[in-house]
């Protein structure tokens, strides 16, 4: 399929499971370049070394050949060096950017003052890596706002160096509503040329320095995580503003479905659940949903369904939908386990709802991946019923564990989840069009009438696990797209 399958790549990003994750991106950024990898490419990560991760651990160890180097932000001048380490289970190589004043917060992102100064540290911190390694990528593959600087740093503050000529860039965009948006006296922090910073040029975005915006403009390609979010952020209703700067790059955005991480998230060998299964064998799932229940202090309810959340709680989550309808929800035979964190009003209402219906749900609040493992595995269905989703791994997760989803047709969730009907038997899961509770729950008493048909049921099951969502179609678009990317730079 790729022309140049030998692709050295810089893979420049803010969270990589397994050292770091808040989110999708992490799952994306510990899978993707060993899928690369596979593919032949020559991949090096680079991520900040944040004061949560355990070197140790992990088996980090100090990379002599980059250390003591200097970078003067706006007058605060900080030494970084860097650690290195191999991806658990793969040839792609990580580099942490170590400098504590920077990276050592309680969180990998703040409100701090300083966190424009902190993702430039980064970023400047891996040019002046790539310089001292003197290994030139084909192509930088920068994530989100906290790395989408450096295709500008490329063509501005670092063009004088002959040596990233050929570099090209790519932006894949996790999710348009997170921007890095801050003050225009970050252009200058960003040694950037602060004559763009203008109406109508690449570094203004309604009066801020917007990072997000600087990345769409500079880089060769734009990539967003699912076909159909590359369609949506380039409306009005899900381009969070950028919608316009984005339609004057249509002709180079591109969508590529996340795969999922077969070697963790699978239910044959998931190390976090305590009874392996298949599609050929559903009985474990079974054993693992009882214990599930048992874990969670709730009692096996016959003909109950038992419906698994598993999410950030933010607005883009679509958890308002829950409200106006959770009583009649209810009356439904439906029994909850939520595990979650984020905004407290989300937070809120489902500790409310544990205490109201005692005995038919529970809610962890927290962040906690075994448990998420385990929800995943022992609930018969999942809930994403996403205002946006740019591409979503739970639902495919779910899938995968023969877990059957139920979610809005947005971004990600619309190109993996088919609704179920019962005349063309290609479902795999139940989703609705209108961002509305009555839909919500119309789709809610939809699947728990089909659960009551047990033999359907199975069959919705079995379609769902069997579907593929390995990382290796989703690296060989990319390598397409570093190539064209490259072409676009010589
Ligand atoms: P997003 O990146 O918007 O949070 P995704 O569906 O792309 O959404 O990815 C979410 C990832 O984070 C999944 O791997 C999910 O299991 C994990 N996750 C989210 N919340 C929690 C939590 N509270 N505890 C454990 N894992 C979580």
């Amino acid at each position: 399929m790729s022309k140049q399958k030998t692709c050295k790549v810089c893979f420049a990003v803010s969270e990589c499971f397994p050292y770091v994750k808040t989110g999708g991106l992490g799952d994306v950024a510990g899978s993707l370049p060993k899928a690369l990898t596979e593919e032949g490419c020559e991949v090096r990560i680079f991520l900040p070394l944040y004061g949560g991760i355990k070197v140790i651990d992990h088996g980090i160890s100090r990379y002599e050949e980059v250390a003591g180097a200097e970078i003067n932000i706006g007058g605060n001048v900080h030494s970084f060096g860097l650690w290195h380490s191999k991806l658990p289970g793969s040839e792609a190589d990580v580099y942490f950017v170590d400098c504590p004043h920077y990276f050592h917060r309680d969180h990998p992102y703040t409100n701090d003052p300083d966190e424009d100064e902190r993702f430039i540290f980064f970023q400047i911190a891996i040019m002046e890596s790539l310089q001292r390694m003197n290994w030139a990528p084909d192509v930088i593959h920068c994530n989100d706002w906290q790395t989408a600087l450096i295709p500008a740093m490329i063509k501005t503050s670092y063009s004088w160096d002959r040596m990233f000529d050929k570099t090209a860039t790519l932006l894949s965009i996790h999710n348009i509503g997170y921007q890095g948006m801050f003050s225009s006296e970050s252009v200058a922090k960003a040694g950037l040329p602060v004559e763009y910073y203008a109406p109508y040029m690449p570094f203004e975005h309604n009066g801020t320095f917007c990072f997000m915006k600087a990345g769409i403009v500079y880089s060769e390609i734009v990539s967003a995580v699912s076909p159909t979010y590359a369609h949506e952020i380039q409306t009005s209703e899900l381009g969070a503003g950028l919608e316009g700067v984005l339609q004057t790059r249509s002709n180079d955005i591109y969508g590529v479905l996340n795969g999922i991480d077969e070697n963790i998230w699978n239910p044959k060998h998931d190390a976090f659940i305590p009874h392996k299964y298949s599609a050929a064998q559903l009985k474990g799932k079974e054993k693992n949903r009882a214990a599930l229940l048992e874990e969670a202090e709730l009692p096996a309810m016959a003909d109950s369904a038992l419906i698994g959340i598993v999410s950030r709680f933010a607005p883009q989550k679509g958890f308002e939908l829950l409200p106006p309808v959770i009583n009649e929800i209810m009356q439904l035979p439906v029994q909850f386990v939520v595990l979650g964190s984020g905004d407290s009003q989300t937070e809120d209402f489902f500790k409310g709802l544990k205490s109201s219906y005692p005995g038919r749900v529970n809610v962890y609040i927290g962040y906690n991946n075994k448990l998420s493992h385990y929800i995943t595995a022992g609930s018969d269905m999942f809930l994403m019923p996403s205002h946006y989703e740019p591409c979503g791994l739970n639902q495919m997760y779910s899938l995968r564990y023969g877990t059957v989803p139920i979610v809005r047709k947005t971004g990600g969730l619309a190109d993996t989840v088919r609704d179920y009907h019962e005349y063309d038997q290609k479902g795999n899961g139940f989703s609705f069009n209108d961002y509305t509770p009555q839909a919500l729950y119309s789709t809610v008493a939809r699947a728990l009438d089909i659960f009551r048909d047990k033999k359907v049921w199975k069959k919705i099951q079995k379609r769902g696990m069997k579907e593929d969502f390995s990382w290796k179609h989703s690296a060989d678009m990319y390598i397409e797209l570093y190539n064209k990317a490259i072409q676009k730079r010589s």
